[in-house]
C-alpha cells in the first residue's frame, strides 16, 4: 500500500512544474492495486468537535518524522515540505498560548510558558522550493518556511499584534546583517483564516505554516520519513495508520481526517464493531460487511469533506486502538486479508450491509424497521442465534415503565398532554418482531407508533418484545359517574331493539340527558399502572446478527454461509 507515496521529493525546479512532476509520478489510486489503494477519508474530529490544536506523534518504531503538503481528490498527497521532529502541533492560526502544563490553547491564563503569534515578519522575495526556503530560515533564530498558495516565503518569529511584529524589524535586521545580507523589504504578515501553524510539540517553535488561501487547499500531514514498514502514528490515544488533513470549514478550527488506504481501514473497524477473538470465519463476514458498507458510503459526510465518520453513526474505527483497550489482532487482520477486495452485492448493485448485535430470534425487513424495501434485507428467524442464546450477554431483557414514565417520554416528544393509561401491542411482523403500538391517553385519544419507533421511542434494547403485564387491566372506567371498573369485560351494552352485545373500549359512549353522545373516558391520572416489556435480542434486526454469525462461524460454516443467509439472495464478487 501506499508504494510510489513514500518518495521524497526535495528538487524543485518550480512550484508549477514540481506539481506537473508529481503529478506524472504518483500513480493514480486503484491504477495497480484496485482495492487497497484507495483512500478513505475517516472524520475523526469534525462538526462540533472540531479542534483548534491537534497533536501527532510517531509511535515507537513505526516511522520518524512528517511530511507536509495536501491531498489531491483521488487521496494521493502532494509532498511541500518535512521535518524529523516526532511530534509536532497543528495549530489553528491565530494567537495560540502554550500553558505551564505544555498544552495550547486559545486563551492566555497566568502561568503561561509563551505564546504563538498570528504576526510575523517575512523576508522579501520568494524561494524555489522548501530546501531552499528552509536554508535561508534555518540560518536564523526565529525562521521557518511558510507555504502560500503555491509559493515558498521565509518567515520569522511569532507576534500577538502587528505592532511588535513591526517592532521586532531591528531585531531580524541585526541577524541578516551579521549574515552578510540585506535586511531591506521585511513585511510583517499574517494568514488567512484557512491557514494551519505547525509546531514542535509543547513549545512555541514554528516548523511549517501553510495557507490554501481557500477552505478546499488544507494541511495534509504525512507520517515518516525513513520509508519504515507498518508506519503508524499517535492521535489523542490512538495509534492510526495513514496521513491526516486538517481542514479549517468557514474558517473555524481543524477539521481532523485521518486518510487511510481501505484495507488498513477495514482493520481498524473490526475488533470495535466485533471482537477481534471471534472465530475466523465471523470476523471474515463482518470484514465484507464494513468494506461494503464504506465503498457503499463514500462522500456520507459531504458537508465535512469526509466518507465516513469514526463512530456507530457510520461504523466504530480507531485504527490500531492504544495499549489498554481492543486493538486489531491476527485473527482480526487475517479476516481482511483473507477477504481483501470482496464485496457484497445484490443484482449488480452493493448491498447495504446493515447489522446489529443480536436479532433476538428473528430478524426483520428493512421496510418493517426504516419503511424502505430491500430485497435482500428480509426477516428471517434465527435457529443459529437462537441456538447460542444461553451464551448472549443480556439477551433476555425486561424493562418497567409506569404510566407516569410514559406519560412523561411522550410529552418530551412533544405527543399530547394527559395522561397515558393504556399501552398495547397492535401488530406484528411475520418473524414475531413489534410492528406497532399504541398508547391510549385518559382522554381516550390514541397514538400510535409503528416500525423502528417500537424499539426507539422507548429506548428499548430491540423490536422483540411482549407486555407482560400492565397494558388494558391498568385501566378504569367510569360507569354512571360514581362507579369505577379496571376491565370491560362483563360489561354489555342493550340497543334500542334490545340486542345484547360486549362493548370495546372503542364502543362506549355516554348518552346525556340532552340528547349529546360522547366517548366514555377511561379514569386517568391514577399514575399506578404499570407497564412491564420483557424481549430478546439488541439493535435494529436489519441484516447480520453478529452473535448468529458468532453461532455460524461456530458449526463450522463459512463467512459466504453466513452472508448469504442475513442478506438474502446477495452474491460475493470484487470490486467492478
Ligand atoms: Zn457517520
Amino acid at each position: 500500500m501506499m508504494r510510489g507515496m513514500r518518495h521524497v521529493f526535495r528538487r524543485f525546479a518550480g512550484v508549477l512544474a514540481a506539481l506537473c512532476l508529481l503529478a506524472a509520478l504518483i500513480p493514480a489510486a486503484g491504477a495497480a492495486e484496485a482495492d487497497d489503494s484507495r483512500i478513505i477519508r475517516v472524520g475523526l474530529y469534525y462538526g462540533s468537535g472540531v479542534l483548534p490544536t491537534a497533536n501527532l506523534d510517531n509511535v515507537d518504531g513505526y516511522g520518524t518524522g512528517h511530511r507536509f503538503g495536501y491531498f489531491q481528490e483521488d487521496g494521493s498527497f502532494v509532498q511541500l515540505g518535512y521535518t524529523a521532529e516526532e511530534q509536532i502541533s497543528m495549530l489553528k492560526s491565530t494567537n495560540i498560548y502554550l500553558t505551564s502544563s505544555g498544552t495550547y490553547a486559545t486563551e492566555p491564563s497566568s502561568g503561561d510558558a509563551g505564546v504563538v503569534g498570528c504576526y510575523h515578519l517575512q523576508l522579501p522575495g520568494s524561494c524555489a522550493d522548501f530546501d531552499t526556503a528552509r536554508a535561508a530560515a534555518d540560518a536564523l533564530s526565529q525562521g521557518f518556511v511558510a507555504w502560500i498558495n503555491g509559493t515558498y516565503y521565509v518567515r520569522w518569529g511569532s507576534f500577538t499584534t502587528s505592532e511588535e511584529a513591526q517592532s521586532a524589524m531591528a531585531e531580524l535586521q541585526a541577524e541578516l546583517s551579521a549574515l552578510g545580507q540585506s535586511g531591506d523589504g521585511l513585511s510583517v504578515c499574517w494568514t488567512s483564516r484557512y491557514g494551519v501553524t505547525v509546531t514542535h510539540t509543547r513549545t512555541t517553535q514554528i516548523l511549517f505554516q501553510f495557507d490554501g488561501e481557500t477552505e478546499d487547499l488544507a494541511l495534509g500531514v504525512m507520517p515518516d520519513l525513513t520509508g519504515a514498514a507498518n508506519v503508524q502514528t499517535w492521535f489523542k490515544n490512538f495509534k492510526y495508520h495513514g496521513g491526516f488533513r486538517y481542514q479549517r470549514i468557514g474558517g473555524g478550527d481543524l477539521t481532523v481526517v485521518n486518510m487511510v488506504p481501505l484495507e488498513t481501514y477495514v482493520k481498524g473497524v473490526i475488533p470495535y464493531e466485533m471482537s477481534g477473538s471471534w472465530p475466523l470465519e465471523a470476523l471474515k463476514a463482518q470484514a465484507v460487511a464494513a468494506r461494503t458498507y464504506v465503498i457503499n458510503g463514500l462522500n456520507g459526510h459531504s458537508s465535512y469533506n469526509f466518507d465516513i465518520c469514526n463512530t456507530a453513526h457510520c461504523q466504530v474505527y480507531y485504527g490500531e486502538g492504544n495499549n489498554t483497550s481492543r486493538a486489531p489482532s491476527a485473527t482480526s487482520d487475517q479476516a481482511v486479508d483473507e477477504t481483501q477486495g470482496v464485496l457484497l452485492w445484490y443484482d449488480g448493485k452493493l448491498a447495504s450491509t446493515n447489522f446489529s448485535s443480536s436479532n433476538g430470534g428473528g430478524s426483520e425487513s428493512a421496510v418493517n424497521v426504516w419503511g424502505r424495501d430491500y430485497p435482500y434485507l428480509m426477516g428471517k428467524l434465527d435457529p443459529y442465534e437462537t441456538s447460542i442464546a444461553d451464551i448472549i450477554p443480556s439477551y433476555e431483557w425486561t424493562v418497567t415503565f409506569t404510566a407516569d414514565e410514559l406519560t412523561q417520554i411522550l410529552r418530551d416528544k412533544g405527543y399530547g398532554n394527559s395522561q397515558i393509561v393504556d399501552l398495547e401491542i397492535t401488530a406484528r411482523t411475520e418473524t414475531g418482531n413489534v410492528l406497532e403500538i399504541r398508547f391510549t391517553d385518559a382522554a381516550g385519544r390514541t397514538y400510535t407508533f409503528s416500525r423502528d419507533k417500537t424499539r426507539t421511542l422507548l429506548g428499548l434494547r430491540s423490536m422483540r418484545y411482549d407486555i407482560v403485564s400492565g397494558g388494558s387491566a391498568s385501566v378504569q372506567y367510569h360507569i354512571n359517574g360514581e362507579t369505577t371498573v379496571d376491565s370491560l369485560s362483563g360489561l354489555y351494552a342493550i340497543s334500542g331493539n334490545g340486542a345484547v352485545s360486549a362493548v370495546s373500549a372503542d364502543q362506549v359512549y355516554a348518552i346525556s340527558g340532552g340528547g349529546d353522545t360522547s366517548r366514555l373516558p377511561a379514569a386517568g391520572g391514577t399514575g399506578a399502572g404499570e407497564f412491564v416489556l420483557s424481549g430478546t435480542g439488541y439493535g435494529h434486526h436489519v441484516g447480520m446478527s453478529q452473535w448468529g454469525a458468532y453461532a455460524m462461524a461456530k458449526q463450522g460454516l463459512t463467512y459466504e454461509d453466513i452472508l448469504l443467509f442475513y442478506y438474502t439472495g446477495t452474491y460475493l464478487a470484487p470490486m467492478e
